[in-house]
């Protein structure tokens, strides 16, 4: 019976599936990361139910918040979330016609909220998608790190830093 525990940092914002864990010196599971102890739930159906609790009780957008975290280790939640809402806005117009950018059956995947997957990575997290006037898909995503935005460039994808900036309140 496979091991579908999900496991997250007790004094860090790390969390993901349990074949995911580091250990610690004398031999405990600990954040890959920062070295940090564990907690558990006992499913990923658990944890994201528990996600979705928690945005259903006002918090909308908790879902992409922690869909984004996986993996990811920051000392606090708050430290997390101002780095979730710092990442760079790209806006991608991407040509429905032209199935050479993205992977096969990629586009169905554009979700908000969910990582976009190209080039054999995930190289952000789709904020919105929306089919412009010429036919094509723009798809603006919050681009996870430099190295995302350079395979993207890299590859001949045409990419628009957005010059909004995130609430500075
Ligand atoms: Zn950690």
């Amino acid at each position: 019976m496979p091991d579908t525990r999900i496991v997250y940092g007790a004094r860090c914002a790390w969390w993901d599936s349990i074949d995911k864990v580091g250990t610690t010196p004398t031999g405990l599971p600990a954040c890959p990361h920062c070295g940090g102890v564990l907690f558990e739930v006992g499913t990923e159906a658990e944890w994201w139910l528990g996600v979705e609790r928690h945005e259903a009780a006002g918090n909308d957008g908790y879902r992409a918040f922690v869909v984004w975290l996986r993996g990811k280790c920051f000392p606090t939640l708050e430290v997390a979330a101002d780095a979730y809402q710092a990442r760079t806005r790209a806006t991608i117009v991407y040509p429905l016609e032209n199935d050479e950018v993205l992977e096969p059956g990629a586009v169905l995947a554009i979700t908000e909220g969910l990582p976009l997957s190209m080039f054999g990575r995930d190289v952000g997290t789709v904020v919105a998608a929306r089919p412009t006037a010429d036919g094509d898909l723009e798809i603006v995503v919050a681009i996870d790190d430099d190295e995302a935005l350079e395979l993207l460039t890299a590859n001949g994808v045409a990419v628009s830093i957005a010059d909004e900036e995130a609430d500075d309140a």
